[in-house]
């Protein structure tokens, strides 16, 4: 007997996509959530982290304003407003989620608040309520990775969980990221702009997004943040931190040798882990993998329960909660008996919103030629582009690596609104398109998206203004 279709544990991006869809399908839904429904994504990640970027765009727009012919009263130097920011960045995230806990209303989800565990008959406890389901989806997430022997204290030392929900009357003047992946290039950019002053350490390397993107995108966002002022250090050791009346003492060792730095601030942000251990997994017999994220079929989500599904970070596929949600819907899918479209993770678009913003999906080119491809590549830079230019903005390229007289295996971008540009590449690499059938196609005149059509036209050979 179960007392709902669908049990869903952790309502973030994964937790609660499956229970609005679940529940559009007809499946009587019952999600467990400790904290507020939105989970990372929406209160410490995606959401306040991109309207931190969005301020610092407005800041340099209005810095910028003199050249692009709007005139600030003389004497008058905009200057970042932290607290409004911060304030602004609130609003959203609390209209959001009043936005989602209606939905889940008005689909009739019945949400639990608390801790929930699996037990051995299958069922989800939580605070001694027992909770039955025809089929369980774990969705418990992911939480910052530490450094050990570094104490995150909130304040001096902190992950994305405080920057993103910074309560301090101004920012920090001087900051040290630790990790130049995602999270740390986000900041440093967001840093940055707002005339902090920013140094990156990236134990790697290269010290800006070392894994993933293509590197001649991923160095364009490297040289414009140089040019910025973020002082970026790859390969760097960081040692144990002093703590001194006058901020944080940071050392680092790179192949230049031992450095000190002092500063307000260290943000670390050296990856996530996934949230595994107080769930139940071990008495419910769902296996967790030696790295602790529940071992799934990806085709199904199943886990080695059967009729227990897990999604999102809680899984070892990309951390990111456009891949959760169709995660989410591959296993209510499954749990529907229906034969899901599993996630084709090679293929999953990325986008990094820094500035410049950076986005990708299929392969790199060095990952193409590893995996044997003929390839052949184009690439079209932002500098000729009207649109760019009209916008100032014209640091980027876009990038397509193809197969010698085959489909788009990959496409790269950076520049203006990459984040948004990119869905045109993500369809051609997913639907093995060749760059003739997107190149055959118009763009619009003068756009951004001129750019991608006019690096599919360079591989017939001919060209219009490339
Ligand atoms: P990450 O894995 O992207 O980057 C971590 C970086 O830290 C790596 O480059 C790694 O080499 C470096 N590193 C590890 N240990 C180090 C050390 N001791 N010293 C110096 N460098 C060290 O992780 P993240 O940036 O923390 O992001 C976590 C997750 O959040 C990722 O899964 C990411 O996909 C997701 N996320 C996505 C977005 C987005 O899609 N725009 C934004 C933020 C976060």
């Amino acid at each position: 007997m179960s007392d709902y279709d669908l049990v869903v544990l952790g309502g973030g991006p994964g937790g609660y996509a499956a229970a609005l869809y679940a529940a559009s399908a007809g499946l009587s839904v019952a999600m467990v959530e400790k904290e507020k429904v939105g989970g990372t994504c929406l209160h410490r990640g995606c959401i306040p982290a991109k309207a931190l970027l969005h301020a610092a765009e407005v800041f340099r727009t209005v810095s910028d304003a003199g050249a692009h012919g709007v005139k600030l009263p003389a004497g008058v130097e905009p200057e970042p407003d932290w607290p409004a920011a911060n304030q602004r960045k609130a609003g959203i995230v609390n209209q959001l989620h009043k936005g989602l806990s209606g939905l889940l209303k008005r689909r009739k989800v019945t949400v639990v608040n608390g801790h929930g565990r699996l037990t051995a008959d299958g069922a989800v406890s939580v605070d001694g309520q027992s909770l039955r389901g025809h089929a369980t989806i774990l969705c418990t997430g992911s939480v910052p990775r530490a450094i050990p022997g570094m104490e995150i204290d909130g304040r001096t030392v902190v992950t994305s969980d405080q920057s993103t929900n910074s309560d301090a009357d101004r920012l920090p003047e001087r900051v040290a990221v630790i990790g130049g992946g995602v999270i740390g290039a986000e900041f440093a950019s967001v840093y940055t702009d707002l005339g902090v002053s920013t140094t990156l350490l990236e134990a790697l390397p290269h010290g800006v997004l070392p894994i993933g993107p293509d590197r001649d995108v991923a160095d364009v966002l490297s040289q414009s943040l140089k040019k910025r002022g973020t002082s970026i250090h790859a390969d760097a050791r960081v040692g144990t931190l002093e703590h001194a009346d006058s901020g944080v003492v940071v050392p680092f060792e790179t192949a230049r040798g031992s450095e000190k730095l002092e500063v307000d601030q260290v943000l670390v942000s050296i990856g996530r882990r996934p949230v595994t251990e107080e769930i139940g997994a071990e008495e419910a017999g769902v296996r967790i993998d030696e790295r602790g994220f529940v071992d799934v079929d990806q085709a199904t989500m199943q886990t080695s329960r059967p009729g227990v599904y897990a999604v999102g970070d809680c899984v070892a596929t990309p951390g990111l909660a456009h891949v959760a949600y169709a995660e989410a819907v591959v296993a209510v899918d499954h749990v529907l008996g229906e034969q899901p479209v599993p996630v084709d993770y090679g293929k999953v678009p990325w986008v990094v919103y820094t500035h410049p913003e950076v986005a990708w999906s299929g392969m790199t080119e060095a990952e193409a030629r590893t995996a044997g491809y003929d390839v052949v590549v184009h690439k079209h830079a932002f500098a000729g582009n009207g649109r760019a230019m009209i916008l100032g903005e014209t640091d980027g390229l876009v990038k397509v690596v193809a197969q010698r007289d085959g489909p788009v295996l990959g496409f790269h971008l950076v520049g203006p609104w990459a984040s948004e540009l990119l869905h045109e590449g993500y369809l051609a690499v997913n639907w093995e398109a060749l760059p003739a059938d997107v190149g055959h196609l118009i763009h619009a005149h003068p756009s951004l998206s001129e750019a991608v059509g006019e690096t599919m036209i360079t591989f017939s050979g001919r060209s219009l203004h490339g």
